[in-house]
This record gives structure tokens, C-alpha cells and sequence, in this order.
């Protein structure tokens, strides 16, 4: 058979830094002789000196571990990929909390009862949970994975937390949001949050920051931090936070969802990879829509902000083995999971050899994820719903092309449009009229932007706006009178 064995970073130096090597082999054990007989020094990695494999070195096949098959007797399968990661539960994961700051901490009597399933717990005991207690920790973007990350250190007993979110509780949040209360719509998410951490535990320090990140507030903030949980939901903030957190070496938890499967993963730190060597560069404006624009299923928030907490608690007591150099995907709606391996990049732009990024100031990250216009670029104009109502009431010629997805039109219908969804555009352009405005209604207004370049790429050259703020913010101005929606 032909077969892949990839191998980890930390053990590449066996392999004269190969990162893949192929060979044939039939099990598990004749692939690892053939990768030793190509490369002897890695049977140093490999074996002890009584010829056993050495347990720190995890081996997948796909993504089952050896010894949820038989071991090296697994048989392979033509094309399958062997995986050496190796473990990095004790020496290798260093707390991020030094012993001095530890020892800083002292646990009263009433503590003892409140952290007493940690105290028990011969991972964490004593030692850990005062490190617990003296980490800082920002959580950046305080919506549906921000949330139970939150919860979920104060309770810790994470000594502070920092809430950085600059928007306010809605109404549609609340069904994901499980920080804010139905009595907290409209108030901002930071002092909702804060109010919530304060009641879970009053022993923690809850820092508020009410403002967007940015390049030029971003250094000052994380200066006071051991870890940054990213939970936030635009690539703005997730591409300045990454950057941020290479240039000031401290270790990110990264948490990203969609509908109904998440990915979580440990980026940023002295050996683990960062977001940009994993995604060089965002996907283009409206390929990837928001939570808001697309919906996620109330459940998987709750599941990977506990992951994400989980690995915050790993780097904050040096224990167990954080992902770092994998990546968690999770599909809870047909219950999967798999860990992918990831590797460092060392042409990354930011941590890699020879960085073009040295500070975040060196970006403009509105351009770098295509936010800002092309200079180059025919602006795409906007119509305001009032000024569309309006032309619908005098019955002027306009066609209005409706491009959302088929469920999220069940919900919402916008009668008398053209559906065409964003893959069809090109080649049904024969539908729309040149000779009139076009306007193009998505949720947010994100996606109408990808409609019209999708189309001026593909020679329209008809006249077309973007319905501002998208259907979201049209629905009332234009069909007032139709309350109920389902
Ligand atoms: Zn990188």
C-alpha cells in the first residue's frame, strides 16, 4: 500500500526536517520500519532504549489513534496517511503562570469548599488552582462562545478577566447568548456580562473594555494578559488579535463556528502555529457569512466555549495537552470530530522566518480583509430602504434580486423579487435588465457586495446598489404592516 506518514514538527529534527514522508507498508509497524530504514535517527525519536514505543508519541491513522485499533498490527488501506504527534502533557506544556506568581496566591477557608472539585482533582490540586487563581485573561468578543468562556473562568475562579466586546445585547442574540439575560437587550454585552461574573463569583476581577479592538488600542490592552481567548466573529478582529498575539508571545485559544460545527485550536504561542500559517489571508467579503447571517444551533456554543475555557485552564497550569499543533473540528448534527494536525509556517507573514508584519500598525487590516475599497474598484453604490419603499410605492422600474439562502427566505419573504442565488448569478445575468437599477437584498448587506463583483467580473455592466444594511434593516421600512413573519 501506499501510505503517508506526516510527521510532527517537534520530531521532525529525526527526519532532517521532512514534514511527509511516503513509503509502502501494509501495518502500522512495517510503515514505521520503512520510515526508520529511510531515516534511522528517528527510531531515536520513536523507541526507547528497550526497542518500545515511547508513549509521548501519539500515532493516528486518519484520525483514529493506533490503540483504538490494534495497535501496530493495524492493517492499512491504500492512500491512508500515518500521523506521529507527539504528547505534550508535562515537561513540554509550561504553564504560562511563572512559580513566583503562583505562590503570590493564597487560598482562603472559603475558597477551599468553593474550588474544592478542582482542589481534588490530582491534575490541578493546590498548585493549579492557584495558578488558576493568578492568571489574567482576556475573552475578546463577549457573544455566544465569548459568553460561556466567561462563565466558565469565573466559576474557575480565574483571578481576572477582561471583556472586550463594544456592542449591545439584541434580542436574537439571547437564544446563544446565554450570559445575557432577556432583561440585558440593549444594554452594552460588556456591563451584561460583568454583572453576570460578579454573581458566579464575586472573587474575580471582571476588566471592562468597551471598544472595538483595533491597531491602535489592541497593544495597550493585551499588555496586562497571560492569554487571549479570540471568540469574536469578523476577520478584522481575529487576523489584528492573531498578529497581536504573536508580536507579544502570548498564547491565543481560538474558537470559530459555523451553523452546526466549530473548530477550536491553541495558535500563537513559542511553538505552535498562528492563524495566518494556517489561513495566509481571509476568505473574500461575504463567502463566509457571520453567525448572525447564517444561524448556529444554540447548542454548540455551550460545547466549544467549554472546550475553549478547557484549554485556557491547560496553559494556565501547565497541565494535560493543550492543542497546541492540532486543531478540534467538531460537527455535532452527525456527532464527528476530528483532529487535524497543524504546522507551524516558517514563511509566515507574522511568525514566520522573515515577517513583513512587525507590529500591527504595519497593517491595514479593513483592507487586508477586504472591508476597505479598491481605489482601483468602481465603488458599489447603496440604496437606502426608505429610498427603496419609496420607488416601490411610485411603481418605478427597478428589479430587485433576492440572493439569501432558500431557509433563511422561508422565514423572511420579500415578495416580488428575482431569487438568484450567488453561484447562479453569471450565468442567469440574462435575467436582469441593463437598461434599470438592480438592486441585490442579502441579511446584512455583506453578500449583496460579493453579488455585484461576482457579476461586474462576469461582464454585467448594468447599473446595481446594494440594499444597505441588507434585509435586516428593510424589513420594517418596507413592509410595515406584516408583523408576523413566520
Ligand atoms: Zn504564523
Amino acid at each position: 500500500m501506499n501510505i503517508t506518514v506526516i510527521i510532527a514538527a517537534s520530531l521532525r529534527t529525526f527526519t532532517n526536517r521532512t514534514p511527509e514522508v511516503r513509503l509502502q507498508a501494509d501495518t502500522v509497524r512495517e510503515a514505521l520500519q520503512a520510515l526508520t530504514d529511510e531515516y534511522p535517527e528517528a527510531a531515536r525519536g520513536l523507541y526507547d532504549e528497550n526497542g518500545d514505543l515511547r508513549d509521548f508519541v501519539s500515532i493516528y491513522v486518519g484520525d483514529r489513534d493506533i490503540r483504538s485499533l490494534k495497535g501496530l498490527r493495524t492493517e492499512l488501506q491504500e492512500g491512508d496517511e500515518i500521523y506521529l504527534i507527539p504528547a505534550i502533557a508535562g515537561g513540554a506544556c509550561e504553564s504560562v503562570i511563572s512559580t513566583e506568581r503562583m505562590k503570590a496566591v493564597t487560598i482562603e477557608e472559603k475558597e477551599i469548599r468553593r474550588y474544592s472539585n478542582h482542589l481534588q482533582l490530582k491534575e490541578l490540586s493546590i498548585k493549579g488552582q492557584k495558578r488558576i487563581m493568578a492568571g489574567h485573561v482576556l475573552v475578546a468578543g463577549i457573544g455566544a462562545l465569548g459568553g460561556v468562556v466567561a462563565e466558565r473562568l469565573a466559576a474557575a475562579g480565574v483571578g481576572t478577566i477582561g471583556l472586550a466586546d463594544a456592542e449591545t445585547v439584541t434580542p436574537e442574540s439571547l437564544q446563544t447568548q446565554t450570559i445575557h439575560s432577556t432583561r440585558d437587550v440593549d444594554r452594552p454585552r460588556v456591563s451584561s456580562a460583568k454583572d453576570r461574573l460578579k454573581k458566579l463569583n464575586p472573587q474575580v476581577t471582571a476588566v471592562v473594555h468597551q471598544e472595538k479592538l483595533t491597531a491602535d488600542n489592541i497593544e495597550d490592552i493585551l499588555a496586562d494578559y497571560d492569554i487571549v481567548v479570540d471568540a469574536s466573529d469578523n476577520f478584522v478582529s481575529r487576523y489584528l488579535i492573531n498578529d497581536a498575539c504573536v508580536l507579544q508571545e502570548k498564547p491565543e485559544v481560538f474558537g470559530a463556528m459555523y451553523q452546526t460545527e466549530g473548530y477550536v485550536t491553541v495558535l500563537g504561542g513559542k511553538d505552535s502555529p498562528c492563524l495566518r500559517c494556517l489561513y495566509p489571508s481571509p476568505p473574500p467579503v461575504g463567502i463566509v457569512p457571520t453567525c448572525s447571517a447564517s444561524g448556529v444551533v444554540n447548542t454548540l456554543p455551550g460545547i466549544l466555549g467549554a472546550m475553549m475555557a478547557t484549554e485556557v485552564i491547560k496553559l494556565l497550569t501547565g497541565n494535560g495537552e493543550p492543542l497546541i499543533g492540532r486543531m478540534l473540528t467538531v460537527d455535532i448534527w452527525n456527532l464527528r470530530y476530528h483532529m487535524v494536525h497543524t504546522a507551524k509556517d516558517s514563511g509566515c507573514a507574522v511568525c514566520g522566518t522573515s515577517p513583513s508584519i512587525r507590529a500591527v500598525q504595519d497593517m491595514d487590516y479593513e483592507d487586508f480583509c477586504g472591508l476597505r475599497e479598491d481605489p482601483n474598484e468602481e465603488p458599489i453604490g447603496s440604496i437606502d430602504p426608505e429610498e427603496l419603499a419609496r420607488r416601490l410605492e411610485n411603481n418605478e422600474a427597478i428589479t430587485i434580486v433576492d440572493v439569501r439562502e432558500p431557509h433563511e427566505r422561508a422565514i423572511h419573504k420579500f415578495p416580488g423579487t428575482l431569487i438568484i442565488p450567488i453561484g447562479q448569478l453569471a450565468r442567469r445575468q440574462k435575467e436582469l435588465d441593463p437598461g434599470i437599477d438592480t438592486v441585490f437584498v442579502c441579511k446584512e448587506g455583506k453578500r449583496s457586495i460579493l453579488a455585484i463583483r461576482t457579476l461586474r467580473e462576469a461582464g454585467y455592466t448594468g447599473p446595481m446598489l446594494t440594499l444597505k444594511g441588507g434585509f435586516d434593516a428593510a424589513a420594517q421600512i418596507i413592509f410595515p404592516n406584516e408583523g408576523a413573519w413566520l
